[in-house]
């Protein structure tokens, strides 16, 4: 058998492991258009910030390949896949064929269509090029402008900080990370992140960003402007979806996959960030890595494994706040029964979401700890009911209770 998995991040790389593991014999082919081996993407926030060495990022050196009698092939783009012939081909180079393939394209940094985008210094950051890129920028910047206040937008922005640069990060919401907080929350996040030297315009649509001299400036649709001498766009991302939309696969906003992440080609299967399950697209490594897991198990036994979804599940790791976003976690529907807990002094911030007195989602800002007994929770859908009044409570033993 001839497996060929295209794209070597963490779901290409998680599916080669684990095809090798279910079938001793197969032969396994990873082609990767980047030159370097799978690295971990959180890292290059480290390595921007000074705080972690280039040969930190790597999970494994390219002999580990090797030794598992993967084929890697590095700097390799495939450029065309012909379903029905089993046939795919490879930049510059000829034809080769595959019993079954897995497309692992991930995905890049959405660039909203505002004109500037194309200037110098306005830039962004997906790969370890761009981690080098934005150092080199970082040298002779003074201001940078984040323009997304996401989860990676505003990591950037304090790796960015620590290297000693002033940071100001543009939002089109008029809150901060609106897909893991709610309005108290975001408001708390705000205040701390101010206080560690971050400043913030929200409620920003970036309208176009011009140069004038050295100076970038950043027009916003209100009329508000921002200047810097460098810019980095951190506006979503979007799957890598060339490839199977060439090849005539079901294509939404990722490649469609079904619950054995089979695509519409037979023997053509796809994870991680390039990978529609259920109309999403996850782009978080937790649902990468499980999907890349039973991929690989249904390559190599068709059928074996069922998925049926991440739960969505982020952290920050800005140093010194701590912050824990699950599952349904800032949904405001009147049918959900809402608990919180805030305390402004300390910037701590709790919010589990109930429905039919089962726990769906939750927001931990401050103090994480209780992370693993509410996801237990949720997994499980335990019925909490009884127990509705004293979830909160500090002297409330839920790790017992989540258990139980
Ligand atoms: C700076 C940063 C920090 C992040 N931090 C977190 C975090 O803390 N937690 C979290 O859950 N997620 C995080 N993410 C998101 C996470 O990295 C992605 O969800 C994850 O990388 C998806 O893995 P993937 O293998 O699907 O795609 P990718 O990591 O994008 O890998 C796909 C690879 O395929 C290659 N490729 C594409 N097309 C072809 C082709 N035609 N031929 C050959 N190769 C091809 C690409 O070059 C790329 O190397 C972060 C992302 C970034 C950029």
């Amino acid at each position: 058998m001839r497996y060929v998995i295209v794209g070597g991040g963490v779901a290409g790389a998680t599916a080669a492991q684990a095809i090798r593991r279910l079938d001793a014999d197969g032969e396994v082919h990873c082609f990767a258009a980047e030159a370097y081996p799978y690295y971990f993407r959180p890292r290059l926030w480290e390595l921007i910030a000074g705080k972690a060495k280039e040969e930190d990022v790597f999970f494994r050196p390219v002999e580990w390949y090797a030794r598992q009698g993967i084929q890697l092939h590095l700097a390799h783009k495939v450029t065309q896949l012909w379903p029905d012939l089993h046939e795919f081909e490879i930049e510059g180079e000829t034809r080769e064929r595959y019993d079954r393939l897995l497309l692992a394209t991930g995905g890049r940094p959405f660039v909203p269509p505002f004109s500037g985008s194309d200037l110098p210094r306005v830039t962004t950051l997906r790969t370890l090029d761009d981690a080098h890129n934005l150092i080199e920028i970082s040298k002779k910047a003074e201001r940078f402008v984040v323009i997304g206040g996401g989860l990676l937008g505003l990591e950037t922005a304090f790796s960015l900080l620590q290297r000693g640069v002033q940071v100001t990060v543009a939002e089109v919401f008029p809150r901060l990370l609106p897909r893991q907080l709610d309005q108290p929350g975001a408001q708390l996040l705000q205040a701390t992140l101010e206080k560690m030297g971050f400043n913030f315009m929200l409620g920003a649509e970036t309208q176009e960003i011009t140069l004038s001299g050295d100076i970038l400036n950043i027009q916003m649709r209100d009329g508000r402007i921002l200047e810097g001498e460098a810019v980095l766009v951190s506006a979503g991302i979007r799957s890598n979806v060339d490839l199977a939309r060439q090849a005539g696969l079901t294509v939404n906003r990722g490649v469609v996959v079904d619950n054995h992440l089979q695509t519409s080609a037979k023997d053509i299967y796809a994870a991680g960030d390039a990978a529609e399950y259920e109309s999403t697209v996850y782009g978080i490594i937790p649902a990468a890595s499980e999907q890349a897991n039973a991929a690989a198990a249904n390559m190599v036994n068709p059928g074996s494994v069922e998925y049926s979804g991440t739960l969505a599940n982020t952290r920050l790791k800005v140093v010194g706040v701590q912050l824990a976003s699950l599952g349904e976690a800032v949904v405001e529907d009147p049918q959900c029964d809402i608990l919180r807990l805030i305390n402004e002094e300390t910037g701590k911030y709790t919010r589990l979401t109930l429905r039919d007195g089962r726990v769906i989602g939750a927001i931990l800002l401050g103090d994480t700890s209780p992370f693993l007994p509410i996801k237990r929770l949720i997994d499980r859908g335990v019925d909490v009911t009884k127990v509705r009044g004293e979830l909160l409570k500090e002297d409330f033993d839920l790790k017992e209770f989540s258990q139980s």
